[in-house]
C-alpha cells in the first residue's frame, strides 16, 4: 500500500491524442477519489468538445494507414501489451483498487482477465477470413472479404475499468480500426495506464486516442454527431445506451451495446446446494454486486430454500468487509455514496413489501461507501429490486415451486421460467440443477444471451458475451467479437 501513491503519481493524467499526452484545451481538470476513504487521489484532464473533435479527427486521419498494416504486426502489438499487463499486474491492480474500491485480489483477477482479451484478439487478428462462392448458374465468382469498419467510439463503465476497455480495444486493434476512447469519469486512471502500456507495446500514434472528461454527454455527443466515426461500442446503463442508439441513427453508425441486466439465479429442488451457494457467492458478490451479470433475483425451490438460506447466510456473514487495499478484504466499498443510497432505498422498499432481513441491511457508521453483505428472504414480486439492477451486495431470495411431493407441477419450472423472463432485460441467467433435461429446458427457455448451468461465472474471452432484449446488441469476445469491428465486402467477377 505504501507504494500506491508513487504508482498513481507515475500515471499520465492528460488527454492522449496522436500519441502525445497533454492538457485539456480549457486547462480544466477533475478529481478522482478513493471510495474507501473519500480522499482525492489525483486530478485528470477534463476534456471538452474541442478536445473531442481533435481526438476524432486524429483517429480519422490515421484510419487508412492503420487499416493497411499487416495483421501480424497488429497481433504482435496486442501480444506485447498482454505481456506488459501481466508484468505490471500488481501496479495496475493497485491503481484500480484505489479508484474503484474492489478488493486487491479481485483487481488482480481483473487484470489477468482483461489481459486475456489482448491475447485472444492477438490470436484472432491473423485469422480474419472470407469466402469464395461460385454462383448457382456457374457464370460468376463471388469473393467475400472483411474490412475494418473505420474509426470507432469506445465508451466504458467504472465497474471493470480495465477489462471493459481491453474487450473493445483488443478487437478494434485486431481488425485495423482507429479509435477514440472515453473511460468512465469515476475510474479514468486504469484506462490511462492501459493507454500508456499500449503505446509502450508499439501501438502507432493516433490509433488509440483517449479523452477523459467530467461531461460525457458533451464529449461523446460530439463524436456521435460526426461523420468520421463509423462505429460505437458502449458498455453501461440501458438509459445511456438508448440515447446513443438514437444518436447513432443520425449517421447510420454501427453499434454494439452491452447494457444492463436483471439476472435470475434459479436453484432447483435437485440442486447440489453447496455448489449453488458457491456459485451465488461469485454471481452476487463479485465486485460487491456491481456487475451487469450479477445475480439480481434469486429463485429458490421451496423444498430447499431453508437449507439454502442458512448456508448462504453463514457464507455472507463470514465475508470480511473493508478497504480493498487491506489484506484479507473480500468486500470493498461501493463506488460512490450515491450507490449506497440506492441500495439502501431498494432494501427499504423490499422490507416495506414484506421481505425479511436474514443478515445485513444496515449501513455501518464511519467513512467510505460501505454496505454490508445482505440476505433478504420472502421478497415480494412487486418489490422495486425485482425490476431494478441492485448493483450492491444484496441477495434477494424468492421461493418457487411446491414442497408437496404429490403436486404434479411441484418442480415449478414453468412458473419460475415465466417469472425469470418477466423483465425487459435479458443478459444472463444462472441455473442449478443436476438433471440434464431440466438444464436443457432452462437453457432453451430463458430469454437471455448467456446461461450458466451450475456455475456463477460466464465471462470468458473465448465466449461471446452479450444480451438480448434491452440488455443490448452484439457480442464481445469469442469468435464473433472481431466481427463487430469488420464490414463485409464482396466482389463479383464473371467467369470467362
Ligand atoms: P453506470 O450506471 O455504469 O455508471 P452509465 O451508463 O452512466 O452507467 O455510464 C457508462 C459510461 O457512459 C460512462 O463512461 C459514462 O461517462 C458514459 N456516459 C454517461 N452519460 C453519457 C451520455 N449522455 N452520453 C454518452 N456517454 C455517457
Amino acid at each position: 500500500p505504501d507504494r500506491v501513491p508513487a504508482v498513481i503519481a507515475a500515471v499520465h493524467t492528460g488527454l492522449f491524442i496522436d500519441g502525445r499526452w497533454g492538457p485539456a484545451t480549457s486547462g480544466a481538470t477533475f478529481g478522482v477519489s478513493d471510495p474507501a476513504t473519500g480522499d482525492l487521489l489525483t486530478d485528470v484532464a477534463d476534456g471538452g468538445v474541442d478536445d473531442a473533435r481533435r481526438a476524432l479527427e486524429c483517429a480519422g486521419a490515421h484510419q487508412a494507414a492503420w487499416a493497411a498494416t499487416s495483421p501480424r504486426m497488429r497481433s504482435e502489438i496486442l501480444y506485447r501489451a498482454y505481456e506488459l499487463l501481466v508484468e505490471r499486474a500488481d501496479d495496475v491492480a493497485a491503481v484500480m483498487t484505489a479508484e474503484m474500491g474492489k478488493p486487491l485480489a479481485e483487481a488482480r483477477g481483473e487484470v489477468a482477465y482483461g489481459a486475456e482479451f489482448f491475447r485472444w484478439f492477438a490470436e484472432e487478428a491473423v485469422r480474419i477470413g472470407g469466402d469464395h462462392i461460385i454462383t448457382g448458374d456457374g457464370a460468376g465468382r463471388i469473393v467475400v472479404s472483411k474490412q475494418p469498419v473505420g474509426p470507432c467510439i469506445l465508451v466504458t463503465p467504472w465497474n471493470f475499468p480495465l477489462a471493459m476497455g481491453t474487450r473493445k480495444i483488443g478487437p478494434a486493434i485486431a481488425a485495423g480500426c482507429t479509435m477514440v476512447f472515453k473511460p468512465a469519469e469515476l475510474t479514468p486512471l486504469t484506462a490511462l495506464m492501459l493507454a500508456g502500456i499500449l503505446a509502450e507495446a508499439g501501438l502507432p500514434d493516433g490509433v488509440l486516442n483517449v479523452v477523459t472528461t467530467s461531461d460525457p454527454g458533451a464529449v461523446v455527443g460530439e463524436w456521435m454527431s460526426s461523420p468520421i466515426a463509423r462505429k460505437v461500442s458502449f458498455t453501461g446503463s440501458t438509459e445511456v445506451g438508448k440515447t446513443l442508439l438514437g444518436q447513432a441513427a443520425g449517421t447510420v453508425m454501427r453499434t454494439s451495446m452491452e447494457l444492463g441486466g436483471n439476472a435470475p439465479f434459479i436453484v432447483c429442488a435437485d440442486a447440489d446446494i453447496d455448489r449453488a451457494v458457491d456459485g451465488l457467492i461469485v454471481a452476487k458478490m463479485r465486485n460487491m454486486g456491481q456487475a451487469c451479470t450479477a445475480a439480481n433475483r434469486i429463485f429458490v425451490h421451496r423444498a430447499v430454500i431453508e437449507e439454502f438460506t442458512a448456508r448462504l447466510t453463514a457464507r455472507m456473514d463470514a465475508l470480511v468487509m473493508g478497504p480493498g487495499s487491506a489484506t484479507g478484504t473480500q468486500v470493498g466499498p461501493l463506488v460512490e455514496a450515491k450507490a449506497v443510497d440506492k441500495v439502501s432505498a431498494l432494501v427499504e422498499d423490499a422490507l416495506d413489501r414484506g421481505a425479511r432481513v436474514v443478515t445485513g441491511g444496515t449501513r455501518p457508521p464511519g467513512p467510505g461507501n460501505f454496505y454490508p453483505p445482505t440476505v433478504l428472504t420472502d421478497v415480494h414480486p412487486e418489490s422495486a429490486l425485482m425490476q431494478t439492477e441492485i448493483f450492491g451486495p444484496v441477495a434477494a431470495l424468492i421461493p418457487f415451486g411446491s414442497d408437496d411431493p404429490g403436486d404434479p407441477d411441484g418442480d415449478g419450472i414453468d412458473e419460475v421460467l415465466a417469472a425469470a423472463n418477466d423483465t425487459p432485460w435479458g443478459l444472463v441467467g444462472y441455473v442449478y440443477t443436476q438433471d440434464i433435461d431440466r438444464a436443457d429446458r432452462f437453457s432453451d427457455g430463458l430469454q437471455v444471451g448467456m446461461v450458466g448451468i451450475n456455475t456463477g461465472l460466464v465471462s470468458n474471452p473465448a465466449a461471446p458475451f452479450g444480451g438480448v432484449k434491452e440488455s443490448g446488441l452484439g457480442r464481445e469476445g469469442g469468435r464473433v467479437g472481431i466481427e463487430e469491428f469488420l464490414n463485409v465486402k464482396y466482389v463479383a467477377r464473371p467467369i470467362r
